[in-house]
């Protein structure tokens, strides 16, 4: 494909995700959620008369599903509780994303409309599995209702990014690691970012908005080229569930301009084991000194 096709997907999706984003802030608005968590299974009640809920261990079949039923016209949301078989009460925070994900479905309205005018219903997987732009749609609406910027941005910006702030942020919000950790780069004031280690590869990454205002680029995805990362993804594998953070080269993850930072610049690397996605994560931490010493050159 030649790269003015893929620069308007990219584009398109972008469009995508600013609507979900959009959407799912003005609905927190509207319903005035003002502290965490925020209760998707509230939310949908707050929609009774259009909306039913249906929740069940249904096994592998799907996390969600939202159908519309024309005889009497309503929606009716299926989510899957299998995610809580080892609880004694509430929702898992992959039940809770799944059922904010169907949420998402709902209330973006070309998904809505869809629907309502015959539109295939789909079983969605939710949590970030997904490749299709609709599904990339209902997971940042889901993301982005259960993490609402004004309540994870004042938690977020205390500090740097670390795997002890990312894990305040999910057991306040009632996510998973892995979905905080998302929401946490993205709103984050300080120089960081997430990276997805898997089969000893990265996978992809996700930086703050600070790094490209210095002109710090996410690198390459494949083989890992941080030592310290390589030596980590050793102990993974071998079944570690507690890695030690271990410094590092900002090189060995992001594309520079600037050759002089590229040779100085460190940062710290935090390991976390996400074993049911075979996935380590990375957190990586600039100081931000570092960065300052550089602008006074
Ligand atoms: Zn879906």
């Amino acid at each position: 494909m030649s790269r003015g096709p893929r620069n308007l997907e990219r584009a398109a999706l972008e469009h995508r995700l600013r609507i979900a984003r959009r959407d799912a802030e003005f609905l927190i608005q509207r319903l005035r959620i003002s502290s965490p968590p925020v209760d998707p299974v509230q939310i949908a009640r707050s929609e009774r008369k259009h909306l039913r809920l249906c929740c069940g261990d249904y096994g592998s079949a799907f996390d969600g599903r939202l159908e519309y039923h024309s005889s009497k016209r309503r929606f009716v949301c299926f989510y899957n509780t299998k995610y809580d078989r080892a609880l004694t009460d509430g929702h898992a925070p992959r039940t809770r994303f799944s059922l904010a994900h169907e949420l998402g479905h709902y209330f973006i309205e070309d998904h809505h409309d869809y629907l309502r005018s015959g539109g295939k219903s789909h079983g969605s997987r939710s949590e970030f599995m997904a490749s299709m732009p609709i599904e990339q749609q209902a997971d940042c609406f889901a993301a982005h209702l259960l993490m609402p910027d004004p309540l994870v941005k004042s938690i977020v910006n205390q500090d740097d990014l670390s795997i002890g702030l990312i894990t305040e942020v999910a057991d306040t919000f009632k996510t998973s690691f892995l979905s905080a950790s998302l929401r946490t780069v993205e709103v984050s004031h300080f120089c960081g970012a997430i990276v997805a280690v898997r089969d000893g590869e990265i996978a992809w990454t996700r930086r703050s908005d600070p790094l490209i205002e210095q002109r710090i680029y996410p690198g390459e995805k494949g083989p890992l080229r941080s030592k310290a990362a390589q030596a980590a993804w050793t102990e993974y594998l071998n079944g570690a569930n507690v890695i030690a953070k271990r410094g590092g080269w900002a090189r060995d993850w992001f594309l520079m301009y600037d050759d002089d930072l590229a040779q100085r610049l460190s940062v710290t690397e935090s390991y976390l084991p996400a074993r049911v996605m075979d996935t380590m994560i990375v957190v990586l931490s600039i100081p931000e000194d570092e960065l300052c010493d550089g602008d006074e050159d």
